[in-house]
């Protein structure tokens, strides 16, 4: 059986983790998403969630030593071996080469890499109007997917919260970080020949159809 590995490449708010999720419930392929690997270890106040939130407050990248060691470990788990969706990871040259080296050393290799392109200003809108549940991870947008309850997950009752990032000094900067640091990947791997484009502001249900016809193919 062919086992999938795809990376999902987009600027913050392109609807990466929306997909993931859907993904991940669709197909055997565990979702590893870099940034709630470490807004978990924020919630649990490790070292590495301190170190990483010095960063993420601020709209910058979280070292590469630190985040590659992360998702390694993370990748190593038995539930990564059929299949992998990769959100936000790799972000920059150094993480796609240690990512290409660690899954080569187990005979494995990225399938697909899909690139989920939206406009700045769609991203900044779509940023700024995204609450979350603390509890569930449960996404919500006041504009296009609000909660039925003002303030409530629709799940478990817990107020939602905005994401420290999300606000608009850090939002400015992830979308500057994104377009120096991990937009070059794109020329990486369509060397590779790996990328198809996505065109990130249809509804979610038409990103996922394209999506999942792409995986479906692997
Ligand atoms: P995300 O949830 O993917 O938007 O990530 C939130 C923040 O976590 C980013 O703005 C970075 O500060 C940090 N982060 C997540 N993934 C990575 C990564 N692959 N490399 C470096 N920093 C990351």
């Amino acid at each position: 059986m062919n086992s999938k590995y795809i990376i999902l490449l987009g600027p913050p708010g392109a609807g990466k983790g929306t997909q993931a999720k859907i993904l991940n419930g669709r197909f055997q392929m565990a979702h590893v998403a870099s940034g709630d690997l470490f807004r978990e270890n924020i919630a649990k106040q490790t070292a590495l969630g301190t170190l990483a939130k010095s960063f993420m407050d601020k709209g910058e990248l979280v070292p590469d030593d630190v985040t590659v060691q992360m998702v390694m470990e993370r990748i190593a788990q038995p539930d990564c071996a059929q299949g992998v969706v990769f959100d936000g990871f790799p972000r920059t040259e150094a993480q796609a080469h240690a990512l290409d080296r660690a899954l080569a050393g187990a005979r494995k290799k990225i399938g697909a890499v899909l690139w989920v392109n939206v406009h700045d200003h769609v991203l900044v809108a779509r940023l700024s109007a995204r609450w979350i549940c603390p509890t569930d991870g449960a996404v919500y947008n006041l504009e296009t997917n609000p909660p039925q309850v003002a303030g409530k997950c629709d799940k478990d009752g817990s107020a939602l919260t905005q994401r420290d990032d999300d606000k608009p000094g850090a939002v400015r900067r992830r979308l500057e970080v994104f377009q120096a640091q991990t937009k070059p990947l794109l020329e990486y791997y369509r060397r590779a020949n790996l990328v198809h484009e996505i065109q990130g502001e249809q509804a979610i249900e038409r990103v996922q159809a394209d999506i999942v016809r792409i995986v479906e193919a692997l």
